[in-house]
């Protein structure tokens, strides 16, 4: 059996702030992770650093937490952030008084909003609609939700914390109304074991409700539904926003080579419900127009939709209902040692964390104080490794691979410069190499191609693996990167993931960028198994 002080559940932006946090402060904690880290929705957003303008005039405490995180996390997690900034801009149709009632939500808080002219904005955006008639530039960013949860697992191993990933709770141990452990499954391999602790953090955002009900108590949370389209350029090298009260599809983010659009709001059925229906792509394309009026000429990569773990005692609630975020200490239900963590945005997590850190400290006696907001997640590449990548990336490639890897980015360069073998790049959209490829695929989480490709950006930009999947796979079975899946289950297993984003968008452009792909992997490869092996 292992033994920590504190388990935290839940291996999204939540859960591994507070490993770190905790981490940080000298407690000994275990993260556990049902699937592969970011699993739920903190990769299924936007990717918006909020500057907090979209909450100002409804809701002044987030979007003053918004602000205020979105300055700490620029220098923190500067590796996940990209300082795009952002734009406001007010079509004709929507409500003038709105504008100034944001303007003045904005200043309150202290929000910079700087007006520009619709014409600066098309000059800025040149994309965007001529119906402009009002625009503001703010501190947005974009965030890298993958990214961030990884680079915060990296920092809390520093200091001694462990994530468990394919790692479900099963069930809450406790003894006189005192948590003393959970019991777990590995869920891929069946294998069942048990962690000893004296507290437990829930943050399993919308599975919060089936994580307390393990332990007996209950926690309302109703999982809200919002899809998003992920179109194969950057049309905007701003977030765009639409200056409105919050409604459907009203926020644009590029992010690398792409453009994300979003969003849309309605009761989930599971936590899980996250397959895309084509007649959503369609609304939030139409919602979308206005802004962008050439958006059906351009051409969708994939869809994909993540659940808001809304925390409110009306599921019907939506987007009315509270962003901030909640902490219950379980001990109110008679259950010392437990508390659940709710609500919130991505951007506020690290804030969320320490506010969590905070409460099991206070439990624990523990003094120690948070410094998540003041230490960065990683450190800068030393200049001299910089110097040396140069001789073996691609011209654009090195800052990247660095602000991806991290500390292990030296170990990365010498590979490279050792053998030239390792120098082979991957994915060209991207820009993967084998070196890179095989650095992640040993990390104790990595235990698919699907597991690495969340931690390189492999298969996620504009070819969306048609050239890059088999090459992958060819790298990981050569190698025997990923144990206990031949080479045609690997490539499965990568395609058919893809495949869940892309079938809700299959017209136009999309469709012959599919049909190309089958072309490549059905006809070339067989993966479908057309071809009769008896007459291959
Ligand atoms: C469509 C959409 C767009 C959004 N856009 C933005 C945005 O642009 N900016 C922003 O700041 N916020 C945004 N948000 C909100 C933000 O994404 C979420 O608030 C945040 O990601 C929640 O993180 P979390 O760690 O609490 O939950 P999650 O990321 O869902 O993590 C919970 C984890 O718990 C795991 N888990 C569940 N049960 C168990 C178990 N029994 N054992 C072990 N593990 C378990 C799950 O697998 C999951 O990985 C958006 C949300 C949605 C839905």
């Amino acid at each position: 059996m292992r033994q920590a002080t504190v388990v935290v559940i839940g291996g999204g932006a939540t859960g591994v702030g507070i490993l770190r946090d905790l981490s940080m402060r000298g407690v000994k904690t275990i993260l556990v992770e049902q699937k592969d880290l970011a699993y739920g929705t903190s990769s299924r957003f936007h990717g918006l650093l909020h500057s907090g303008g979209r909450y100002a005039v409804k809701d002044a405490e987030s979007a003053q937490e918004c602000i205020e995180e979105n300055m700490i996390l620029r220098k923190v997690a500067r590796h996940a952030v990209e300082e795009t900034e952002g734009l406001f801009v007010r079509l004709p149709e929507d409500d003038e008084a709105f504008e100034a009632a944001w303007v003045t939500a904005c200043a309150q808080v202290n929000i910079p909003a700087i007006p520009i002219t619709p014409a600066e904005a098309r000059r800025l955006e040149p994309q965007l609609s001529g119906r402009a008639v009002a625009a503001y530039r703010v501190p947005d960013s974009a965030i890298d939700g993958f990214r961030l949860v990884w680079q915060n697992v990296i920092s809390a191993r520093k200091y001694g914390g462990e994530a468990l990933t394919y790692t479900e709770v099963t069930a809450i141990e406790h003894v006189n109304n005192q948590v003393v452990g959970v019991k777990v499954r590995n869920t891929l391999t069946g294998q069942t074991g048990s962690i000893a602790c004296d507290y437990i953090v829930n943050a399993t955002g919308s599975w919060v409700g089936q994580v307390a009900h393990l332990a007996g108590v209950d926690v309302h949370v109703s999982p809200d539904r919002g899809v998003l389209i992920a179109f194969n350029h950057r049309f905007t090298s701003r977030i765009v926003n639409r200056l409105r009260p919050p409604s459907d599809g009203d926020i644009f983010v590029p992010h690398g080579s792409i453009t994300i659009f979003g969003t849309t709001s309605s009761p989930a059925t599971r936590p899980d419900d996250t397959i895309p229906r084509a007649a959503e792509v369609a609304t939030l394309l139409k919602i979308g127009q206005p802004l962008f009026e050439d958006i059906y000429h351009y051409r969708i990569l994939r869809t994909f939709a993540g659940t808001r773990p809304l925390y409110s005692a009306d599921p019907a609630a939506g987007r009315a209902a509270s962003r901030n975020f909640t902490i219950i200490d379980h001990e109110q239900d008679g259950l010392k040692g437990m508390a659940t963590i709710v609500g919130g945005k991505l951007t506020t997590y690290r804030l969320m964390a320490e506010k969590m850190a905070d409460k099991v400290c206070e439990h624990l006696g523990v003094m120690a104080e948070c410094r998540t907001a003041a230490e960065p997640m990683i450190a800068d590449a030393a200049a001299a490794d910089i110097e040396a990548a140069r001789r073996f990336f691609p011209a654009y490639g090195v800052d990247r691979a660095a602000s991806r890897l991290g500390p292990k980015f030296p170990e990365v360069v010498k590979a490279m410069e050792t053998d030239p073998a390792k120098r082979q790049l991957l994915c060209e959209c991207e820009m993967v190499t084998l070196a890179e490829v095989e650095a992640m695929a040993a990390d104790d989480t990595s235990y698919s191609l699907e597991d690495v490709r969340r931690k390189t950006r492999m298969g996620m930009g504009t070819c969306q693996g048609a050239f890059c999947g088999f090459r992958g796979v060819g790298a990981a079975a050569a190698n025997e990167l990923i144990t206990g899946k031949d080479a045609p289950r690997l490539i499965e297993d990568f395609l058919e993931a893809r495949w869940n984003g892309i079938r809700p968008v299959l017209w136009g452009n999309q469709l012959r960028e599919a049909e190309l792909m089958r072309g490549i992997y059905a006809a070339a490869l067989n993966i479908d198994g057309a071809v009769d092996h008896e007459n291959k």
